[in-house]
């Protein structure tokens, strides 16, 4: 059976989102922004919280586990590298690891940059990807604790998931992520007519995600730091696509 999402703004700008499976009832939250949030998002639901998938240790990832835990008994999965500064993780994982939500299977990326051990979850079977923090729609998030090469390695990983791929980030940052993605590239029609709709689903109030990853492709300037023109139109040609990256990176910082 196809699993099921839901979908729910929490605390300024950030989503949370549940991952339910049908067939057994299971249902996973991934990343815990705000318990509130979450068990208004269950109530409304009516699903019963099982997980919580974790992608990184940010505050705004993991402030509602505890209260969540304690109420819902949840088995709490995370990164391994990020053990230490998530107290709450009943389990580790890393990249090449699977996990199970009910008969849901998810496989584990090591997408870091973002955060030094950040994960991506990803379920073939139903095309979805859970990235946190290290893709947004038409952005990336900013490299913290990682380098500049390892996110762009990480950015290549979720890139290379099949074009159909839904995928969801931590944060509605969209509509800002365009106005700096037509610095870079303001001919891209693909990019030009993602602005267009984004600006009509938040006048309308709706979420801008979750995209897909053949669309990033076309309209996602950090996802296309290897095309001789992007790396022209930042002054960088000739550059690996990790510097033109950086550049690309460094550029939206001071935006
Ligand atoms: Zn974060
Ligand atoms: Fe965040």
């Amino acid at each position: 059976m196809a699993a099921q999402t839901h979908l729910f703004p929490c605390l300024s700008d950030n989503f949370g989102v549940l991952l339910h499976d049908p067939s057994t009832g299971a249902t996973a939250s991934i990343d815990a922004p705000e318990a509130a949030a979450v068990d208004a998002a269950l109530k409304a639901t009516g699903w019963t919280l099982t997980h919580i998938l974790v992608t990184h240790h940010h505050q705004d990832h993991t402030g509602g586990i505890a209260e969540l835990k304690m109420r819902h008994k949840c088995r709490v999965i995370g990164p391994r590298d990020e053990a230490s500064k998530i107290p709450t993780l009943d389990q580790t994982v890393a990249g090449g690891d699977s996990i199970k939500v009910g008969a849901l299977t998810g496989r584990v990326l090591d997408t870091p940059g973002h955060t030094s051990g950040h994960i991506s979850l990803v379920f073939d079977a139903d095309k979805l990807a859970f990235v946190g923090d290290t893709l947004f729609s038409v952005g990336c998030g900013r490299v913290i604790e990682g380098t500049m090469e390892q996110m762009w390695n990480s950015l290549l990983k979720l890139r290379a998931l099949p074009d159909d791929t839904k995928f969801f980030c931590g944060h509605e940052y969209t509509q800002a992520n365009i106005k700096f993605a037509l610095t870079i590239e303001p001919d891209n029609k693909a990019l030009l007519a993602r602005a267009k709709e984004v600006d009509q689903l938040r006048a309308a109030g709706k979420p801008t995600i979750p995209a897909t990853i053949g669309a990033e492709k076309a309209d996602n300037c950090f996802l296309r730091a290897d095309i001789p023109a992007v790396a022209a139109a930042v002054g960088m040609t000739g550059k690996s696509p990790a510097e033109v990256f950086a550049e690309i990176r460094a550029r939206k910082n001071k935006f």
